[in-house]
């Protein structure tokens, strides 16, 4: 990372070294006219390595950030005032599910509105395959946002072992796997990801996982995993993800982190303790987290053996992970009117009990499924408590990011990183504003080895949010989930302004951020399944 590199030499100094840089004349330091530049001054900037706010101007040429310091305008120059708002990084959502409608709404508002320039998409096990045609389609039709992409665990393991997934997978099938990974990587996927909580991810072996870590540690790639379980079986899964990334050493980021069952809340001071002993022992385990209460999946999740016609298992889901009532369907291709209802007020319409619901949705859902491929019912489900977010979110190694679509039934699509700004940091002082967009910024771009993205520094691209810290602030609730965050004043994508005053623009500059795979790797590396 050039984190700390670039930001405090003197603006003079290093924009004489861009211009030797670019060859052209040494005498080029003298202040000439620059219509290509954009000065925006009178901000109060935060520069997302988590330093303290300070009143600087940022100058950007082309698609990036060339000055930061005590500048004067040039003549010719585009200015801006900032009118001594916040100008803080774009944010990069390190856990996205744009992928899904970003070619169909390019203009990613939900997005843009709340200060989002970058989305990593291709999580929880599931991407775009293959990748390289889903990156093409991204630079014929460019969205507003820059967008970079892991391979996911389900979908190679889909394209391997078809419907024949209840099971392990064979050293072949592995090895099928681990090559397709490998050409995923190659056209530009930044690492895997599992979603193995989901089908088909849940039947695979920890040594699976492994393999495939491996194959994308030694292409320089990373690893994100929405881990096996988030509720029964949460301790053990935690300790699969720290596995996984020693024995493959590769650097790990825990999807959307949460305590999420009964018997759990209250515990995120034992979890961070575990996470930062597993740091301390050499495991590079990071996390992101959005700051809700509740989450959104399958119902098919709240059974991790599969075994929906077990009224025990439903109950226990029913009383210990989220209660009827607490169960949003935000999805349910079978009987569309469900959407919106809860479990309990589903039971009071069909006259049955919660359990009896909550099992008979499930096995109408299921064929559907079988039949297209695709899960066909999500739910919201109320299981989180607050104290543990606060402190989850706190840890240092804890990114902001989202979990969402950019058409969701989900507040967080619209209101995650302004509710994160107007709550958490104005309203109760759970972080400082430099600590906030350090998390949304400089610490995602860390955490996904983006090196010249999440901070204002020369150098850096000119992907930029200035928005109000008194005002900002989410609007998006379970009853109105896609109204848009306010208090954000302008964002850029690549020194473009994609944002300003309320509305998009209408420019899509967004770039597609390729893995860059290590060079002393590309000739020759076999897969490490060898079972
Ligand atoms: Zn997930």
């Amino acid at each position: 990372m050039k984190l700390e590199k670039t930001a405090r030499l003197p603006a003079g100094r290093l924009f004489c070294l861009m211009v030797v840089a670019a060859g052209l004349a040494a005498a080029g330091c003298a202040a000439k006219p620059s219509p290509s530049t954009t000065l925006i001054s009178n901000a109060i900037v935060v520069d997302g390595s988590g330093a303290p706010p300070i009143k600087v101007a940022v100058r950007i040429e082309g698609q990036r950030i060339t000055e930061v310091g005590a500048l004067k305008a040039r003549r010719g120059e585009n200015r801006i005032d900032a009118g001594g708002l916040v100008l803080a990084p774009g944010f990069i959502d390190t856990h996205s599910h744009a992928d899904e409608h970003v070619l169909e709404q390019p203009e990613a508002l939900v997005a843009v509105s709340q200060g989002v320039s970058t989305v990593i998409v291709g999580v929880d096990g599931f991407s775009k395959f293959p990748l390289a045609e889903f990156y093409a389609d991204l630079e014929t039709n460019p969205p507003v946002v820059n967008t970079a992409s892991y391979a996911g665990h389900n979908t190679l393991r889909t394209k391997v072992m078809g419907d024949d997934f209840r099971r392990h997978a064979t050293g072949d099938e592995i090895e099928a796997m681990c090559e397709l990974l490998e050409r995923e990587i190659r056209g530009g996927a930044i690492g895997l990801s599992t979603g193995l909580e989901y089908d088909p991810g849940i039947y695979s072996e920890t040594e699976e996982v492994i393999a495939l870590a491996k194959k994308t540690a030694a292409l320089g790639g990373r690893y994100t995993s929405h881990i096996r379980s988030e509720d029964r079986y949460f301790e053990d899964a935690i300790e699969e993800a720290i596995t996984i990334a020693r024995e493959a050493q590769v650097p790990v980021q825990i999807s959307h982190l949460k305590l999420a069952i009964r018997r759990q809340w209250g515990c995120a001071q034992a979890l961070i303790t575990r996470l930062d002993e597993a740091r301390s022992s050499g495991v590079d385990i990071t996390a992101d987290i959005y700051p809700y209460e509740y989450w959104q999946a399958t119902l098919t999740v709240l059974f991790p053996e599969r075994n929906f016609e077990d009224r025990a298992a439903a109950e226990f889901a029913l009383s210990e992970l989220s209660m009827p009532d607490g169960l949003l369907m935000s999805r349910f291709d079978p009987e569309p009117s469900y959407v919106g209802k809860t479990i309990a007020q589903i039971s009071a319409l069909r006259g049955t009990d919660d359990t009896t619901t909550l099992m008979a949705l499930i096995a109408e859902a299921e064929p559907l499924r079988a039949e297209t491929g695709e899960y066909a019912e999500t739910v919201i489900g109320t299981g989180m408590m607050t104290g543990d977010i606060e402190e989850l979110l706190s840890w240092p190694h804890a990114n902001v990011g989202t979990d969402s679509y950019l058409v969701d039934r989900h507040p967080r699509a619209a209101g995650t990183y302004a509710r994160v700004l107007g709550r958490y940091v104005r309203e109760k002082k759970i972080l400082s504003l430099e600590e906030a967009i350090h998390k949304m910024s400089g610490l995602p771009a860390r955490h996904l080895g983006l090196e010249d993205r999440g901070l204002i520094a020369p150098g850096m691209f000119a992907d930029l949010v200035l928005f109000d810290p008194e005002t900002i602030l989410d609007h998006a609730t379970l009853k109105d989930p896609t109204a848009l965050s306010t208090g954000v004043t302008g964002v850029w994508v690549n020194g473009v302004r994609v944002f300003d005053g309320g509305a998009s623009t209408g420019a899509r500059p967004g770039r597609v951020i390729r893995s860059a795979i290590k060079p002393s790797i590309l000739n020759g590396f076999s897969c490490p399944a060898g079972r």
